[in-house]
């Protein structure tokens, strides 16, 4: 049976401009066609009527932990305390997560590095339904050395045979992804951000063992060489990358690499807090530069996407970030839908209401492109055609 999905604006992201009275049929838990501007809706046998509303594709965010939250009033732990948790907690607090990211309209995660591998068993948890939740697409644990971010002592990385070995375990858990590192990170012990903690060999490893298996790499880096290495090792996606000079956009633009903003910890009211002075300078270090280097980023042209990194549901926060760096509000709503079902390789699946698409949509009470805080007022997600909040 196919279903009817009416909407007041249909904003299909998929690089046209919305449209008045859109419609589109669902079948199959896909999209099975589109309706055309002024086409009038065809009859079906069931019908979800949101002619007063804008409907759009399901958010994507596109790197996030489930397993930690950057937020103090959420959980005042230390992140990197948070992720030496044991992993049934670890667990608990994932499905909280994954809820909030849902009732937040984000319907596709990517999951960039989690300890004890939580994201593996949360997807499939969401996948067989016990729990609701986004698509999860899954990096696994970090590869990252002895000294890195985010090096807890479970999985360390450290040589081409030891980041061999842990990019394998990640591949034969089910990883889309790998996720390496070119730097230190805020709230790293001794890593700081401009400093590169794995060798070209090791980053070339992790690619090509990556690519072996039809998969891909993105590397946690700030700044300094590691974002040179990480170009030159066939990095495909540069996570963070606050602190680029002019060069290394001009290279980042030209290699054609994805980048994906995360704004949230930094500026988000929820964002890092409370942190010791070393970490602090970093923070503040980061807040200094990003916004120029998002700017610029822009006007060259880089390919890029958007992530919470912790901040669950503040997607919404960054695409209005990137209104702030002079993107357009249609472009800030495609680098949350279509961007960055590109960047995560699913945008045959996800990332726009198209047909043959999954019908991963929501419902919005008012227009986005009026104002993009209006990505808050969620009144119903569908994940593949299921209501599943709101
Ligand atoms: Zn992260």
């Amino acid at each position: 049976m196919k279903t009817l999905v009416k909407a007041g604006w249909l904003h299909t992201c998929s690089g046209a401009p919305p449209v008045r009275n859109g419609w589109f049929l669902l079948a199959g838990g896909r999209i099975a066609a589109v309706g055309s501007p002024g086409e009038p809706c065809p009859p079906a046998g069931a019908a979800l009527d949101f002619s007063a509303c804008s409907v759009m594709p399901g958010l994507i965010d596109a790197h996030t932990h489930f397993s930690l939250s950057h937020s103090d009033a959420i959980d005042p732990m230390p992140v990197m305390s948070q992720l030496r948790e044991p992993g049934p907690r670890k667990i608990c607090k994932a499905i909280m997560y994954a809820g909030e990211h849902l009732r937040a309209g984000v319907t596709t995660v990517r999951g960039m590095g989690e300890d004890d591998f939580i994201d593996f068993d949360l997807k499939a948890a969401i996948d067989a339904g016990y729990i609701p939740g986004p698509r999860i697409s899954p990096a696994g644990a970090f590869i990252s050395p002895t000294h890195g971010h985010g090096q807890t002592g479970q999985t360390v990385s450290d040589g081409v045979e030891g980041v061999r070995k842990n990019c394998r375990v990640n591949l034969a858990k089910g990883a889309d992804l790998l996720k390496v590192f070119g730097s230190g990170g805020v709230v790293s012990g001794q890593a700081g951000l401009g400093y590169c903690t794995a060798t070209l060999p090791e980053l070339r490893v992790a690619v090509e063992e990556a690519a072996a298996m039809g998969k891909y790499v993105a590397a946690h880096v700030h700044g300094g060489p590691g974002i040179d290495l990480c170009l030159e090792a066939g990095v495909r996606s540069l996570e963070h990358a606050t602190l680029c000079t002019d060069e290394q956009i001009e290279r980042i633009a030209a290699a054609g690499t994805w980048v994906t903003l995360t704004f949230s910890p930094l500026a988000h009211p929820d964002g890092l807090r409370n942190l010791d002075a070393r970490k602090q300078s970093r923070l503040d270090a980061v807040r200094r530069t990003y916004y120029s280097v998002a700017r610029k980023m822009l006007a060259r042209g880089v390919n890029i996407c958007l992530g919470t990194d912790g901040v669950h549901g503040a997607l919404w926060f960054e695409a209005a970030e990137m209104e702030k760096c002079g993107a357009g509000r249609q472009q800030c709503l495609e680098f949350i839908t279509r961007r960055a079902a590109e960047s995560c390789r699913m945008a045959n699946e996800v990332g726009a209401i198209e047909t043959g698409k999954y019908a991963d949509f929501i419902v919005l009470r008012q227009n986005p492109l009026e104002d993009l805080a209006h990505l808050r007022s969620v009144a119903a997600v569908y994940v593949g055609g299921e209501r599943r909040a709101g």
